[in-house]
């Protein structure tokens, strides 16, 4: 932030109880923290595609020891004519996977007009990348009384990643996680979809003390890249990871979005194990 921004809610500037970098001021989602003690997993599929798939899948992440269930029920695609993800059916379906399962649900929310409907049944709303700047989307999600998990844009500044979590704290709504989903540098799909910025984790923890948390999944785009971006992710201090998983046995072609990099339950376990096996990071400025 330059020094001519006015006092912003999400900046440790002026704010003595979170002037320190060591200190994150944690967000409750149900029984979840983040912000405190171990870094939160929230894993399960990129879509909710039917009861059967998202059950499964939850069951799994759940025994592997993930805290938090994501999937989208409203998709934002690139094309109009992929799948767009079952928009209130898909609620529904998560609803009942909490309900099945005892996990809190993250769910992306892409249009002011549902916001409403999207926070009736999420524990915790996201903003996906492509709404990363979209104002009045952050203005009527900050007034959704919800946690919100605000990605960043594939082409976001600190600066502007902060700016618009401001619209959401501007309605009174401080409960936000900033998540990391790689950048976009210049043609990779060779070998990573995107560029996973581990960089602005300590810069980010210098400007604020919202937690921060890690999409090793969108940043890497492949599934054999996903267990190195995500120990990395937590070597620098990340809060959480939130990771796309696909069932056991599922043909990756069959997967309605992002097949390729979804993580089978197996490979959820073993990063888990490692994971746990860790002690939690001491902070980002260390
Ligand atoms: C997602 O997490 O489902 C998603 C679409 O990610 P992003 O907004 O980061 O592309
Ligand atoms: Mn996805």
């Amino acid at each position: 932030m330059n020094e001519t921004s006015p006092r912003l809610e999400v900046s440790r500037a002026g704010r003595p109880q979170w002037g320190d970098v060591t200190t994150t001021r944690p967000v409750h989602v149900g029984p979840v923290t983040f912000g405190e003690g171990l870094p939160v997993v929230i894993a399960g599929p990129c879509a909710v595609e039917s009861l059967e798939q998202t059950l499964e899948i939850a069951q799994e992440v759940r025994d592997a020891g993930a805290e938090m269930l994501r999937g989208g029920a409203f998709k934002p695609r690139t094309s109009p004519y992929s799948f767009q993800g079952l928009g209130e059916r898909g609620l529904e379906i998560l609803a009942e996977v909490r309900e099945r399962t005892g996990l809190p649900v993250v769910t992306e929310v892409m249009d002011t007009r549902r916001v409403e409907l999207v926070a009736s049944y999420a524990d915790m709303l996201q903003v996906g990348s492509r709404n990363m700047q979209n104002f009045p989307l952050l203005i009527e999600v900050g007034k959704a009384h919800k946690p919100v998990l605000l990605k960043r844009g594939w082409s976001a500044t600190l600066e502007e990643w902060l700016y618009a979590a401001e619209y959401i704290a501007a309605q009174g709504n401080l409960d936000i996680v900033l998540c990391e989903r790689g950048i976009r540098a210049f043609p990779l799909n060779d070998y990573s979809r995107n560029i996973l910025d581990l960089n602005i984790l300590p810069a980010l923890r210098e400007e604020t003390f919202l937690p921060v948390i890690v999409d090793p999944s969108h940043a890497t785009g492949r599934a054999d890249r996903v267990p190195a971006a995500a120990r990395a992710a937590l070597a620098v201090g990340a809060d959480g990871l939130i990771i796309e998983v696909i069932g056991e046995r599922t043909v990756r072609a069959d997967v309605s979005c992002d097949g390729e990099q979804g993580i089978v339950p197996a490979v959820l376990r073993e990063l888990m194990a490692h994971l746990r096996a860790q002690t939690p990071p001491i902070s980002a400025a260390g």
